[in-house]
C-alpha cells in the first residue's frame, strides 16, 4: 500500500489531462475514491481486529472491489451508474497496480482470490520508501493544476 496520497496523486496526474477537453466532474471524485476504496475498507478493519485478516482481505482484491463497486454504484442515479462503475473501478484498478510495485509482508496482492492465495506483485519497494515523496507528488500535482491554469488563461 503506497498511501493513500500517493495514491489519490498518482490517479490525478493519470486524469486530469483527460478532463482538459471535456470535464468529467463527479467522476473524476470517484475515480479518485476508487484509488483508496481497497485499503480504506480493509486496512482499518485487520489492523483494529487482526483475526479478522482472511475475511477483511477480500476487500483488498480485483473480485472483492468489483462485488463492493457493484453494490455501491446501486446508490448512484441510473444515469450516471455506468460512468460511476467505470471510474470507481479504475481508480481500484490504478491502486491494484502501485500495490503491485510493494513488497507484500503480509500479503496483499491477491489477483486471483477466491481461486489462490497466492501473492502476486514485484515487489520493488517497502511501503514506508514513498513517504518522504509525499511533498513532492503534492508539488507535482500543484505544479500541473498550475501550468493547466496559465495555459487556461493565456488560451485565446
Ligand atoms: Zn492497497
Amino acid at each position: 500500500m503506497p498511501d493513500l496520497i500517493t495514491h489519490v496523486a498518482f490517479a490525478h496526474v493519470i486524469k486530469r489531462p483527460f478532463d482538459l477537453k471535456k470535464s468529467h466532474t463527479p467522476f473524476r471524485a470517484l475515480l479518485y475514491l476508487g484509488t483508496i476504496l481497497p485499503d480504506v475498507l480493509s486496512r482499518p478493519f485487520y489492523i483494529l481486529f487482526p483475526n479478522t485478516y482472511d475475511r477483511i482481505v477480500f476487500f483488498h482484491t480485483p473480485v472483492g472491489m468489483l462485488l463492493t463497486i457493484s453494490l455501491l454504484v446501486l446508490f448512484f442515479e441510473p444515469a450516471i451508474r455506468k460512468g460511476a462503475f467505470i471510474n470507481l473501478t479504475a481508480g481500484a484498478g490504478l491502486h491494484f497496480l502501485l500495490d503491485a510495485f510493494q513488497i507484500q509482508t503480509s500479503g496483499n496482492n491477491y489477483w486471483l482470490f477466491p481461486l489462490t492465495y497466492t501473492n502476486f506483485g514485484y515487489g520493488l519497494f517497502q511501503a514506508g520508501d514513498l513517504i518522504p515523496f509525499i511533498p513532492l507528488w503534492i508539488g507535482l500535482v500543484a505544479a500541473m493544476e498550475v501550468g493547466i491554469y496559465i495555459g487556461a488563461k493565456n488560451r485565446p
